[in-house]
């Protein structure tokens, strides 16, 4: 059976673009008689608010967007997530990687052709050159790393790749689009990539249903999947929901909040009359 799920953070209250996502995921389940599940995506906690929690639930609800059974809250998957992390270190796919951010951004600033990615800079690899004694010294010295990907190495474990998308059509992988991602921050000890591959396989997720600003790091999830044995979901990236002037929403932008749509006398379906259409494939 088809499961899609919707997988906001509860960082704020939800607005049009939530519920866009939110539809589309529902839609696409119930074409095919399937079930969408709702998680929570809060492994930031200190950015998540326990009334954003609850406050999605009920604009949803009040929406008509109907979810399958309880949400799941990423927050209470860090054993699954750390296994998973110790998996890819035992395939030798990872590095540990000392760097601050400051750090970063000076090498970047030094370097004469820096590697970029569709969003900016990519991480220069500093770490990655790192002499193995040196590496050693530096764990065994308590240093708590971040953890990345080494994503020529992990290419070279899993050949060519590419992943079905139900808007955008085949698309074949490019290891390297984000470079050697973080999947586990000095801080949270997990990451969104690392924290979505892992739950959407052990959700069952077979579509997932996303916003096209994330098809960028749907190369890196198939990499994952790959080296974690997970099987392949189908993925559907729609457009996002832009404001008059053809921006992309800001989440802290109250005025397309849900609930005060709600407030101001609005009906729910004419809320949702705000929406862009359905993709085909959820129709
Ligand atoms: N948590 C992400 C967001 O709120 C969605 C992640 C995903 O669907 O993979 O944008």
């Amino acid at each position: 059976m088809n499961r899609t799920r919707f997988a906001p953070s509860p960082t704020g209250l939800l607005h049009l673009g939530h519920a866009h996502a939110a539809r589309v995921a529902v839609a696409r389940a119930r074409r095919d008689g399937g079930r969408c599940l709702l998680r929570f995506e809060d492994i930031d906690h200190t950015r998540c608010r326990d009334e954003f929690y609850a406050a999605c639930e009920e604009d949803l609800d009040w929406l008509g967007l109907r979810w399958d059974g309880d949400p799941l809250r990423q927050l209470d998957r860090a054993t699954a997530h750390r296994a998973a992390l110790e998996r890819l270190r035992g395939l030798g796919v990872l590095y540990p990687c000392f760097c601050t951010r400051r750090e970063i951004n000076e090498e970047v600033a030094r370097m004469a052709r820096a590697p970029h990615g569709p969003e900016g800079p990519l991480y220069p690899g500093t770490c990655r050159q790192l002499d193995p004694a040196e590496r050693r010294a530096r764990l065994a010295s308590g240093a708590e790393p971040a953890w990345r990907l080494d994503a020529g190495r992990a290419a070279a474990r899993c050949g060519a790749l590419s992943f079905r998308d139900e808007v955008h059509g085949g698309i074949a992988v490019e290891p390297g689009l984000l470079g050697d991602v973080v999947l586990a921050r000095k801080d949270i000890g997990t990451s969104y990539h690392l924290a979505v591959v892992v739950d959407d396989a052990d959700q069952g997720i077979t579509h997932v249903t996303r916003g096209e600003d994330l098809l960028p790091s749907t190369h890196v999830h198939r990499l994952l999947q790959v080296l974690l044995g997970y099987p392949e979901p189908v993925y559907l990236h729609h457009g996002l929901v832009t404001d008059t002037a053809g921006r992309r929403l800001a989440k802290r932008d109250d005025s397309v909040a849900v609930r005060h749509l709600r407030d101001s006398g609005m009906s729910p379906a004419e809320v949702l009359a705000l929406l862009p259409g359905l993709p085909p494939s959820c129709q």
